[in-house]
């Protein structure tokens, strides 16, 4: 069995790996899709130290340095159970049948971006489209954008994207916006925000390879409506890739993995990092630190067997 097995192959999944094999213990990395959402990442301008890089590029410097060290790398492998198995091991089941033991889990198998399903989305995703204003707000500066959702995280990101951006129009697919009020008044006190309720995005516009605008029908009059905007941020929900851990760890609601200050879950012995937990502020840096912090806090549990 493993000392230390980790389910996911993103930043935060290869920063255990590192650190859990750095211990001198029998690490092992199961992962469907190994560097996870970075692997979609144009450019990369806030990993610190790095003053640029690209997705790709990052994601091959994470694998090289993993294979530094003695890990078992199990790539284009899902997991899709996990359960206490005998002797006090752990057991994660995979879709191809085979069952991995290990004495310690550590779950970091990330977060998807819900998204619009429109046309126009796919093809502009990274040439306009995209996810997090923390990443590339500054692409557009300037420049007008649109944010859809009009949740706690589309409201932040309109302020946040107000102080860099020409302007900002927010669309809400309900006729009231479910950020809190505070954030809300925010809103509509800034001069460069225009909040558009009962809005259906229908299709992203782009030519010669850029977003150019985006069409929606107001849902009170069926009237199809078109902005212009170099960019559209899409915050309608980051979804926790936790489908398989439902009834075995403690989630929020939202699906969320519940975590400790060290990385520890509901289950003894089974740690969890990045995206795919309740941490705030889903990014890179974040969710690299949450990932030696759960393979630290592995090993403090294993030494204590
Ligand atoms: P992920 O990167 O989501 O990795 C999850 C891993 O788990 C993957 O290997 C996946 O295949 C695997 N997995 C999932 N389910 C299973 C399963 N059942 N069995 C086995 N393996 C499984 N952050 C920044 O800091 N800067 C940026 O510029 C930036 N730009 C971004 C641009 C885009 C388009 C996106 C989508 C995100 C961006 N982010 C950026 C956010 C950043 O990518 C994430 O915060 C980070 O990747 C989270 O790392 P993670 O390891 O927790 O999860």
């Amino acid at each position: 069995p493993f000392d230390v097995l980790v389910v996911g192959g993103g930043p935060a999944g290869a920063a255990a790996a590192i650190y859990a094999a750095r211990k001198g213990i029998r690490t092992g990395i199961v992962a469907e899709r190994f560097g996870g959402q970075v692997l979609d990442t144009l450019g990369i301008e806030n990993f610190i130290s790095v003053k640029e890089t690209e997705g790709p590029k990052m994601v091959a410097a994470l694998e090289e340095h993993v294979r530094q060290y003695e890990v078992d790398i199990m790539n284009s492998q899902k997991a899709v159970a996990l359960r206490e198995g005998a002797y006090g091991l752990k057991e994660v089941e995979l879709a191809n049948g085979a069952v991995l033991k290990s004495k310690t889990v550590i779950l970091a198998t990330g977060a998807r971006w819900r998204d619009m399903n429109v046309p126009g989305e796919q093809e502009y995703r990274t040439k306009g489209v995209t996810y997090c204003p923390h990443c590339d707000g500054p692409l557009f500066k300037g420049k007008p954008v649109a944010v859809i959702g009009g949740g706690n995280s589309g409201i932040e990101a309109a302020i946040d994207l107000a102080g860099l951006v020409d302007n900002v129009t927010v669309l809400e697919f309900a006729n009231t916006l479910r950020a809190d009020a505070v954030l809300v008044r925010k809103a509509e006190s800034m001069k460069n925000i225009r909040i558009i309720k009962e809005a259906q995005t229908t299709e992203v516009v782009g030519a010669d390879g850029k977003v150019k605008g985006l069409t929606y029908k107001d849902r009170a009059t069926d009237e199809v409506h078109s902005v212009d905007v170099a960019g559209i941020f899409v915050q309608i929900g980051l979804v926790p890739n936790t489908e398989f851990l439902k009834n075995t760890i403690e989630l929020t609601p939202r699906g969320e993995i519940i975590v400790d200050s060290h990385g520890q879950t509901s289950m003894k012995g089974v740690f969890a990092a990045g995206d795919v937990t309740t941490a705030p502020y889903k990014q890179i840096i974040v969710s690299m630190g949450s990932g030696a912090t759960a393979a630290l806090g592995a090993f403090d549990y294993l030494i204590r067997q």
